[in-house]
This record gives structure tokens, C-alpha cells and sequence, in this order.
């Protein structure tokens, strides 16, 4: 499933084709906004992202929230290009220059901007990562209420307490803080909550700006003085079960919590302050 950081690439994507640009043809397909094709003239005036939802706010005072949870697919063409998919169509902007269409996704809601705060995703969950509003002293604060007696490997998949976090981010950010996932919020010292609370932040972050890539470039630079040759490396331990740490070089492994894959370094990793 995307994680905060994609989709707030995806949004960027789309703030970038349609805002400002007229949208010369739109079409509706999901019941939840076929209201939608009764408009002469569609306006967009803002695309953002609230953790993994998709917020495009129209001109008329009306906001679209996708979510597209495993299925949901944004794509972009050429006008003209013909699509040949199999998928549903649910959604389509076209401008002059470029064809806006969400492929497939079930979860489509209409609200008044106003009241997006109501939407049942938005309504329950925790601080954007990514949103700058969301200081480390913010995910400390957040980290210590409702997250304080859960173990690590669910609090941070959990969008009530922090969202747009997902199963890579969570590997990589235990790494870079050098936590395992069977500690509880409640047994870190000031010291490792404050590191936790920042290697949240600043790997999503990176994961935004690069693309998905968590890795640190800088210290690959400053360690093995030559960032070209982890261009092509994405994640510390994320799905590098059985390869060297890029630290320490004890073998990654790999355990499944709750059906879902975490990887970490067990020499990283320990329990040390
Ligand atoms: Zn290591």
C-alpha cells in the first residue's frame, strides 16, 4: 500500500496538471460523486494530501477525498492517448495538455471543504508526518498519549497516532533510531523517544523527497566518500533479508509481526541507549 510519503508525491502530481489549468472535460464514475457531472464548469483550486487520502478541493466549495488503500491508481496521459485497462474508471480531468483519471478506487467521498475534518478516514487519524505542522516535539507529545503502552511494531503503523507511516518507513525508521520493534513507547528513555520521534520525521521526509529511497545519501558520502555508488540502493533493511548492514555489516533478518514483514539489524538495533 502507498505510504504518506507517496501520496503526497501523488497529490503534488496532480496539484501540478490541474491547478491553474482548465479543465476542459471531466467525467464522474463512482456513485459518490456522479453528482458531479451535472456542473457546467469544474474548477480546481487546491490538491493535497492527509495521510493516505487525496483531497482535491473544487472551486464550488466541495472537496473529493480518495483513499486508494491496495487498488487505487492515479494516472496521467497525454489527451489523446488511448487507455486500454481493464481497470474501472472513477474519475477523469482533462486539460489541453493532459489527462488526469483515478483508475479502480472504491473509497471516493464528497464533502464540503469545510467539514473535511468529518470524512471517517480524516476524522480519526493521528498527525500528518509530513504535514510541517507536525513538529518532532508534536510526535513526541503524540507518542507519549495515546501510543505510550504499545509496543513500537504497532504504533507505528497505526494512522491514529502518526499517519501516512506504512511498513518500509516503520523498518527504517527502528534502524536509523536504533530501536527493535518489541519496545514499548512507555520503556524508552527521554533519549530514545526524542530520537525516535526525530528518525520518524526525517525518514518519511527523505522518503518524500527521494522517492520512496530512505537511505541517508550524505553518509554514504562521508563514510565510503563516493554517494554515485548507492544510487541504486533504496532502504537500510527493507527487504535486504540476508545482506550485509551497510554499518555494521552483520546480516539483515527479516521477522513477520502480525503478518506483516519487518526487517532489522540485530547488531544495530540492540537495546543500547
Ligand atoms: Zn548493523
Amino acid at each position: 500500500m502507498p505510504e504518506g510519503p507517496e501520496t503526497h508525491r501523488m497529490a503534488d502530481r496532480i496539484h501540478k496538471a490541474l491547478i491553474g489549468k482548465e479543465i476542459l472535460k471531466f467525467k464522474f464514475q463512482h456513485e459518490s460523486v456522479l453528482e458531479l457531472n451535472h456542473l457546467e464548469k469544474i474548477s480546481i483550486i487546491d490538491v493535497l494530501s492527509i495521510g493516505k487520502a487525496v483531497v482535491i478541493r473544487l472551486g464550488n466549495g466541495l472537496s473529493i477525498i480518495s483513499h486508494n488503500q491496495l487498488y487505487g491508481k492515479w494516472t496521467f496521459n497525454r489527451p489523446k492517448t488511448i487507455i486500454r485497462s481493464n481497470r474501472q474508471l472513477r474519475i477523469e480531468f482533462l486539460t489541453k495538455s493532459i489527462a488526469v483519471r483515478l483508475w479502480s478506487a472504491t473509497d471516493i467521498k464528497l464533502f464540503l471543504t469545510k467539514d473535511e475534518s468529518k470524512h471517517p478516514y480524516i476524522k480519526k487519524i493521528g498527525p500528518d508526518v509530513l504535514e510541517e505542522t507536525t513538529s518532532i516535539d508534536c510526535i513526541i507529545q503524540t507518542l507519549k498519549g495515546k501510543a505510550f503502552n504499545r509496543s513500537l511494531s504497532s504504533v507505528l503503523l497505526d494512522q491514529s497516532v502518526i499517519s501516512g507511516l506504512g511498513n518500509y518507513l516503520r523498518s527504517e525508521i527502528l534502524f536509523f533510531a536504533s530501536l527493535i520493534h518489541t519496545q514499548k513507547v512507555s520503556n524508552l528513555s527521554q533519549h530514545q523517544l526524542i530520537e525516535l520521534a526525530k528518525h520518524i520525521k526525517e525518514v518519511s521526509v527523505r522518503a518524500y523527497l527521494q522517492k520512496g529511497k530512505t537511505i541517508d545519501l550524505n553518509y554514504f558520502e562521508k563514510e565510503f566518500g563516493n554517494k554515485e555508488n548507492f544510487r541504486r540502493v533504496r532502504h537500510m533493511v527493507f527487504s535486504r533479508e540476508g545482506l550485509p548492514c551497510f554499518i555494521c555489516g552483520n546480516l539483515i533478518l527479516k521477522q513477520i509481526v502480525s503478518a506483516r514483514r519487518i526487517f532489522l539489524c540485530p547488531c544495530c538495533q540492540s537495546l543500547k541507549e
